[in-house]
């Protein structure tokens, strides 16, 4: 069986993606400095405890499991603390993957499915936001992303190593299956704060900004489901070990919710009362972001299965009220 090295394998997606690779029949060995990553979220495969920058390490685990591909997911993520603590993302994201990227090149690994986002757009100039829109990051996190992107074309010019780039608008949700999920420390992200607003864990969900040129006036998304991505990261792993070319993809449902709307939905499928009080704008938060994932449904026929914002959040209540009652995994 194929084995895939799976770089932050114990985080969020990553664990999704391990699901989606064992279920499609390869071996996910999961590389994780276990700084945000959960052991116990690591089911489907190995655990091997590292980090990017320890270059040895990497060596050892890529020599013992010799795997086919890589699934780059390992980075911070905070867009807040990537602006108040730039060198920390530039060391780990930017540092942690070249150092990934020479190790593949040196093991002789030629594909790689790379983690990206929409935030390596910044502003939108045209809605919906398709791959070929200006990358123009307007926080560290997003261009400490982009580098990457540059960086795995680079490689491909030079060494062969091909890449997928996956451009992920806001993944929200958890495994229907309920064997994982979101668990952030700290919790930054809309969906489980309003659910922990449903719960009574929070007294409320702070709306950040209600004057945006908005129908309802606050910020629209477009949220997608963590196992539809996790299934686009098979998809793009497939097209690879097949000899595809590199591409880029946006992934996202082409479809934006407010976040009252979000909020009014999470009311609908949890029957709680949700109470909401209205903060000040977030700083670097677009209006409105909504990306056009034609071109991954048209060239490698994805085809997201939990698209409605309804099953989003049903799966992600499901997971929180687990995680409430101290069950984890
Ligand atoms: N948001 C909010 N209150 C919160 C957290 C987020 O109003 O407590 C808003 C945020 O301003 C953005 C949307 O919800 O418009 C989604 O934010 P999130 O942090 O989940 O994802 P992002 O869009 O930053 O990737």
């Amino acid at each position: 069986m194929s084995t895939v090295l799976v770089t932050g394998g114990a985080g969020y997606i990553g664990s999704h993606a391990c699901k989606a690779l064992a279920i499609a029949g390869f071996t996910p060995v999961a590389y994780d400095n276990l700084e945000h990553g959960h052991a116990e979220a690591v089911r489907w495969g190995p655990l091997e405890q590292g980090d990017l920058a320890d270059r040895a390490r990497l060596d050892a685990v890529i020599a013992q499991h010799k795997p086919v591909a890589a699934m780059h997911f390992a980075a911070y993520a905070y867009v807040g603390e990537s602006v108040t603590n730039p060198g920390k993302y530039y060391r780990n994201n930017v540092g942690g993957s070249l150092n990934l990227l020479e190790a593949l090149r040196d093991h002789g690994i030629d594909a790689c499915v790379f983690s990206s986002t929409c935030a390596t757009y910044g502003v939108p100039q045209h809605l919906p936001l398709t791959e070929d829109h200006p990358q123009k990051p307007i926080n560290p996190y997003g261009a400490s992303k982009l580098v990457v992107e540059r960086m795995l074309a680079d490689f491909d010019a030079a060494h062969g190593l091909r890449s997928m780039r996956l451009r992920y608008f806001n993944a929200a949700g958890a495994d229907p299956d309920g064997e994982t999920g979101e668990v952030h420390d700290p919790e930054t992200h809309l969906i489980p704060l309003v659910l922990d607003a449903a719960a009574g864990t929070r007294p409320a969900i702070t709306v950040f900004g209600t004057d945006y040129a908005t129908p309802d006036g606050t910020c629209i998304r477009d949220y997608i489901h963590v196992s539809d991505l996790a299934d686009a990261h098979v998809l793009a792993l497939r097209a690879l070990l097949e000899g595809a070319a590199s591409a880029a993809y946006n992934l996202g449902n082409g479809k934006g919710f407010s976040v009252r709307e979000v909020i009014d939905c999470a009311q609908r499928v949890t029957g709680r009362e949700i109470a909401v009080s209205e903060g000040e704008r977030r700083p670097g938060d677009p209006p409105v972001l909504v990306g056009d994932a034609t071109r991954i449904r048209n060239e490698l026929h994805w085809l997201p299965k939990l698209a409605d914002l309804d099953a989003i959040i049903t799966t992600a209540w499901r997971w929180h009220t687990r995680l409430d009652a101290g069950i984890r995994g």
